[in-house]
C-alpha cells in the first residue's frame, strides 16, 4: 500500500524526441494478490464442511447398529451439506462479480422492484422468527444496472438483519433520494457489531463470531458480495452499528439519468 508500481517504456522517436510510456501496474498487481488470497481462503473454507462431512459419514458407518445415532449424524450431515452448498453458491457469485467491472446486464432498474423482490424472499425466513420487514416509500428512484445483482445485494443485507436480530423485532428498509444518488438503508434492532469488527465485516470470509455465525449458517461472504455489487454499480456501502442497539447498512447507488421529459402535448394545428 502506498507504493506505486510503474512500468516505463522508452523509445527514441527521432534523434531529438524520446517517447516515454508509463503504465501503472499497481492495480494489476493488487488484483493478482487478491485473487491468490481468494483461492487460499476458498480452499480453507471448503475444507471445514468437507472434513465434517467425512467424519460424520465415518461415524455413521460405525454406528450402523444404533438408529438413534444414525439419525443424529444424518441431521448434522444435512446441515453441513446445506452449508457447503451455500458456500459454493456464494463463491461462484463472488468470482463472477470479481471478473467483470461492469454489471452483467445493465438496464434501467426500478428501486421499488428491487426492494419488493428482495423483501418478499427474505420474508420467508423472517416469518419463522416473527420479524416484520417494513419497506418505505421509494420515491420512484431508478438506477442503471443489473436487477438480479441488486436484488442479491439487498437480500443479503435483509437476511443478515433477520439472522442477527431477536425474534419479534422489526427490520426497516428506507429509501432517500439525495442529489444524484439513491440511498437504501436496511435498519435492524439486532445484536449490533462492535467497533473493532465494524471495519472488517465487508472482508471476504470475515465473521464476527464464527461459532455464532455458523449457527445462523453464515459463510462470511454475504457482505463482500454486497460490496462488490455496490462498487460495480459505481456506488458504495457503509455501516453504522452499536452493540445491543442494532445496525444500519446503507447502500448508495448513482441514480439513472433523468428520462427526457415527454414533449408537451401540441394541440391540433389551425
Ligand atoms: P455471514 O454469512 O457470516 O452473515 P456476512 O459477510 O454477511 O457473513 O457478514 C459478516 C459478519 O458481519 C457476520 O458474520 C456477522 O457477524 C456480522 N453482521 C453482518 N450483518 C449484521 C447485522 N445486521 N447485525 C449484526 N451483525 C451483522
Amino acid at each position: 500500500p502506498g507504493l506505486l508500481l510503474l512500468q516505463v517504456r522508452v523509445a527514441q522517436v527521432t534523434h531529438r524526441h524520446v517517447l516515454v510510456l508509463a503504465e501503472d501496474l499497481t492495480g494489476a498487481r493488487r488484483l493478482e494478490a487478491v485473487r491468490r488470497d481468494f483461492v487460499v481462503n476458498v480452499s480453507h473454507e471448503l475444507k471445514t464442511p468437507v472434513g465434517a462431512l467425512s467424519l460424520l459419514a465415518e461415524a455413521t458407518v460405525e454406528a450402523a447398529e444404533d438408529p438413534e445415532a444414525v439419525r443424529r449424524f444424518g441431521t448434522r450431515m444435512r446441515s453441513e451439506a446445506a452449508r457447503l452448498g451455500q458456500l459454493v453458491q456464494e463463491i461462484i457469485e463472488l468470482s463472477r462479480l470479481q471478473s467483470t467491472a461492469v454489471p452483467g446486464d445493465a438496464q434501467r432498474v426500478r428501486i421499488a422492484d428491487v426492494l419488493g423482490e428482495a423483501a418478499d424472499r427474505a420474508r420467508t425466513v423472517a416469518a419463522a422468527k416473527e420479524i416484520e420487514i417494513v419497506v418505505g416509500e421509494d420515491a420512484g428512484c431508478e438506477v442503471v444496472g443489473d436487477h438480479n445483482l441488486l436484488v442479491t445485494a439487498v437480500r443479503n443485507l435483509l437476511d443478515n438483519a433477520v439472522a442477527y436480530s431477536n425474534p419479534g423485532t422489526r427490520v426497516g428498509v428506507g429509501v432517500r433520494r439525495l442529489d444524484d444518488v439513491v440511498e437504501i438503508a436496511v435498519v435492524d434492532q439486532g445484536i449490533g457489531i462492535g467497533a473493532d469488527d465494524l471495519e472488517r465485516v465487508f472482508e471476504r470470509f470475515y465473521r464476527v463470531d464464527p461459532a455464532r455465525s455458523r449457527d445462523t449458517g453464515g459463510t462470511g461472504l454475504g457482505l463482500s458480495i454486497v460490496k462488490h455489487v455496490a462498487l460495480d454499480h459505481g456506488g458504495d456501502v457503509a455501516v453504522w452499528s452499536r452493540p445491543g442497539r442494532g445496525s444500519t447498512f446503507t447502500l448508495r447507488l448513482p441514480l439513472a439519468p433523468e428520462r427526457a421529459a415527454a414533449p408537451a402535448a401540441i394541440g391540433p394545428g389551425r
